[in-house]
């Protein structure tokens, strides 16, 4: 196996300035004979526009250079706010940001404006980067520095200087190196995740350090992806269980030759084994690789490796190194033995800091005395180290991996006239996961039904929030602090007692 040579592990570094030396330290024999500049590092699948390393490597300093002069204020600790569609453009701008020492905030561009301003308002940014296609989400007046358009000729300037060979990174933040991945320019992933999700970023890094070729594809589609595969030989991808449903699923897959696939990284929700075992039977030679992990730890914190644990399907693998977990009784906070159900708690240098502007959601989720991020995920530790998670102890609806938070969609339809009071549960899903679904209970004498219900909130959040399934009840169940017994709530809607 090819190795890198790598800055001392205690060296802190730049985010930027650390991926870009993994480019830059690669040795000789990684390169199998190739010059790494000449390596594409992103490909756009619908058009073949692709971006070598070289090429990247010129840009974010070019860009670095141009955002520093023109906004000499965009400094350390200053938020820049991104509000963009996939692009070649969007991981160079990361980049540059990053090694100027702004702070990266990057939005859903699908989310809607109150989404947006929600985002802004909370993380308070400086500037924001848009596109003509997104920058109507916005109120001007939110940012001091204004509004930079992506797709404008100067910013397109800014990314082609000739002048921009040296700019110097600043040291922002201690970023230590964790690489266990074996160097490898055969690899051809291909990136269908969001940008501005914490997998995504972390896909669109992992590949720098890795030398892979990225194949984006800008809108998920499965024939589109699949016609992907075949012409870029596409030996990887990231995947959430609903699209392995898919996969084994649609005969459209017997149209493309698939053959250059190896594995499949799949995460964000649970995969059922009998899932797992469908798609091995219709592709025996495609591995899954599978991995656990939450926003809050910036991402994977486990995962499967090698031939002998993929087969392991009900596990997410062993715990990272770097990483400390425990399983926890939530109702004593007593750490409880291998086997045992409880709550996973973790600590580590990936684990947030907090969430901004909301000291009552981080003091709940971060033990404040040793530093345990509570991940709201019921779990156990077999006595070989592998993690099950069993369920999500979290108020968090997960649809198609995506995050749908059920007290964001009650405020809502709590704000409908119609509405006396509202509920919001998962509702399993065999395609998505589970979907969002509303308890409600009408006004006397309303007539208000479902599609009403279903219409009216879909035209407040993005279309993955939706609610997509309704039930109206006399009273929603709660316990005596007033809490929502969603559990109860679930359970009603799939042993098939809730009234339409
Ligand atoms: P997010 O912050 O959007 O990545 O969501 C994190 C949450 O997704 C976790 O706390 C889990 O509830 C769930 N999750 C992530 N990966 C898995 C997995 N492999 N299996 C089951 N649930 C998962």
């Amino acid at each position: 196996r090819p190795s890198l040579s790598l800055p001392p592990i205690d060296q802190p570094l730049s985010t930027t300035e650390f991926v870009l030396s993994l480019l830059r330290k690669s040795s000789p024999p990684a390169t199998a004979g190739k010059d790494i500049k000449a390596i594409t590092y992103l490909v756009k699948a619908s058009s073949g526009d692709s971006l070598t390393y070289g090429e990247l490597l010129l840009k974010v300093r070019s860009l670095a250079v141009s955002l520093r002069e023109r906004f000499p204020s965009l400094s350390s600790t200053n938020v820049a706010f991104i509000l963009s569609p996939a692009s070649l453009d969007v991981p160079v701008l990361y980049l540059a940001l990053m090694s100027i020492g702004a702070v990266v905030s990057p939005a859903n561009p699908i989310g809607s404006d109150s989404e947006v301003s929600h985002q802004v308002e909370v993380s308070k940014p400086v500037i924001a980067f848009a596109t003509s296609q997104t920058v109507h989400k916005f109120r001007s007046s939110s940012f001091p520095l204004g509004i930079v358009l992506m797709d404008s000729p100067e910013f397109l300037s800014w990314l082609t200087r000739s002048d921009s060979s040296s700019v110097k990174p600043i040291q922002v933040r201690s970023h230590k190196r964790s690489l266990e991945d074996p160097v490898d320019y055969d690899r051809v992933g291909l990136f269908s995740l969001p940008l501005f999700h914490v997998f995504g970023f972390g896909m669109m890094i992992r590949a720098i350090s890795l030398g892979e070729k990225l194949v984006l594809l800008e809108r998920f589609e499965l024939g589109a992806m699949l016609k992907a595969v075949e012409k870029y030989k596409v030996t990887g991808m990231p995947v959430s269980p609903p699209l392995i449903v898919t996969l084994f699923k649609s005969e459209l897959t017997y149209k493309y030759d698939l053959r250059s696939l190896r594995s499949l990284g799949c995460g964000g929700a649970p995969l059922g084994k009998d899932v797992a075992e469908r798609f091995k039977q219709k592709f025996p030679d495609v591995e899954i690789i599978q991995g656990y992990g939450l926003t809050e730890s910036s991402g994977p914190v486990s995962s499967t490796f090698g031939p002998e644990e993929t087969v392991r399907y009900g596990s997410v693998g062993r715990i990272s190194e770097n990483i400390e977990a425990k399983i926890v009784d939530p109702s004593t906070g007593e750490a409880l033995p291998p086997g045992k159900n409880g709550e996973l708690w973790l600590r580590g240098p990936v684990i947030m800091k907090g969430y901004v502007e909301n000291e009552k959601a981080t003091s709940e989720t971060l033990d404040q005395e040793e530093g345990w991020l509570k991940t709201g995920d019921l779990c156990y530790i077999d006595s070989e180290g592998f993690l099950y998670i069993v369920d999500r102890l979290k108020e968090l609806i997960k649809y198609k991996a995506y995050q749908v938070p059920p007290v964001e969609l009650e405020q809502i339809l709590q704000s409908n006239p119609d509405v006396v009071d509202a509920a919001v549960v998962p509702f399993p899903d065999e395609d998505a996961g589970e979907i969002p679904m509303a308890f409600i209970v009408r006004k006397p004498g309303s007539n208000l039904n479902e599609a009403q219900v279903i219409d009216f909130v879909a035209k407040q959040v993005a279309p993955y929030k939706k609610v997509r399934r309704v039930a109206f009840i006399n009273a929603i169940p709660k316990n005596p602090a007033g809490k929502i017994l969603r559990r109860e709530l679930t359970k009603l809607a799939v042993d098939g007692n809730a009234s339409k």
